[in-house]
């Protein structure tokens, strides 16, 4: 297990190992732990959500059995970020830590190696996302959970060898600085203005020239000052706060944005790396609440020293000129995946 440290000063989290260095490349073997056949190699399956008969199952491993045919699978990471062993490793400021304590899930978004999030069916995304919406139910049940990440990164420079398409999920007992810094702002917006940022954001940049697809509950467009080049951010158009709450038809329509947006920003950036992060409302009683959203990253070149030290972006491209271009492949995409050309 390792130590979440904080900053001297400042509200940052760092978390250290423990001991001697992580243990990247855990699986030396050339076999591919996340896929079919191999499931022996991972955690047992927390869930396993297996089609049948046309209904979904949600299953998970037993000692003696582990479940097969699967088209989700859900199970504890085998190198995590945060664990739940226990460790007694408090210490005071200015040197703070604490335990890095908190759950670490791996979710196996599809049996077929070589599939990609931007490839898969517009179904396999809605049972994606009614996995994520099962696991935030079970985690926030959980002690010492006060938020729940959930994020993919997509090739090597996004920070995974892993080939096998997978989200991950990290829950923390504090929520993370990114979280509290937009929960606080929108919460500052609100008492300004008397409503919600985001719901004002959306009606500025929709069929604005940032705007890249609007389905019937979401709109994907490109933000105003990206802090990556070709970043979109995907809303629902509706205010809403608790993504475990959302309502099947809801989850169908953004598996297709989803799908839409991701299969297009693939095709137009030759299958750039990128990290996508939910950024959801914290779930317990009391913490502020942000209308909730997915951001995209596309990695496509790398930070200077205005970036890394001083916080100042610099972007290859205008936001407007890569809302058109993601537009028109996303456009595409959506066209057809839904029949239309
Ligand atoms: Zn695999
Ligand atoms: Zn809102
Ligand atoms: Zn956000």
């Amino acid at each position: 297990m390792g130590d979440l440290r904080k900053d001297y000063v400042l509200d940052k989290f760092v978390i250290v190992p423990m001991g001697i260095g992580d243990q990247h490349n855990k699986f030396a073997d050339d076999k591919c732990p996340y896929c079919p056949g191999n499931e022996a190699m991972t955690e047992p399956a927390l869930l396993a959500l297996v089609a049948k008969d046309g209904m979904l199952q949600r299953l998970s491993d037993s000692e003696e059995n582990i479940i097969e045919d699967w088209c989700v699978r859900v199970f504890q990471s085998s190198n995590p970020a945060v664990t739940t062993a226990s460790s007694i490793s408090y210490t005071d400021k200015p040197l703070y830590s604490e335990p890095a304590y908190g759950y670490h899930q791996v979710v196996v978004a599809s049996p077929e190696h070589n599939q990609r999030l931007s490839k898969i069916s517009v179904d396999q995304w809605a049972n994606i996302l009614l996995v994520i919406q099962d696991r935030l139910r079970w985690l926030y049940a959980q002690k010492s959970v006060t938020y729940v990440s959930i994020y993919v990164n997509s090739g090597q420079i996004a920070g995974t060898s892993m080939i096998h398409p997978h989200l991950n999920i990290v829950t923390f007992s504090a929520i993370p600085p990114t979280i509290e810094l937009e929960a606080e702002a929108s919460h500052r917006y609100m008492n300004e203005n008397g409503n919600c940022s985001a719901c004002s954001i959306i009606s500025v940049e929709y069929s604005g020239p940032r705007q890249i697809l609007d389905t019937d509950s979401f709109l994907a467009f490109s933000p105003w000052a990206p802090t990556y080049s070709y970043e979109f951010w995907i809303y629902p158009k509706r205010h809403t706060t608790a993504f475990s709450k959302i309502t099947q038809k809801e989850i169908s329509d953004l598996a297709l944005i989803l799908r839409a947006t991701l299969g297009g920003m693939s095709k137009a950036l030759k299958d750039a790396s990128f990290n996508l992060v939910f950024h959801l409302s914290p779930e317990k009683k009391n913490s502020r609440q942000i209308h909730w959203h997915i951001e995209i990253y596309p990695q496509l070149n790398t930070w200077s020293g205005l970036e890394r030290g001083f916080g100042v972006y610099v972007n290859i491209i205008r936001p407007e000129k890569s809302a058109e271009i993601l537009g028109s492949a996303c456009r595409k995409e959506l066209a057809e995946l839904v029949g239309i050309t």
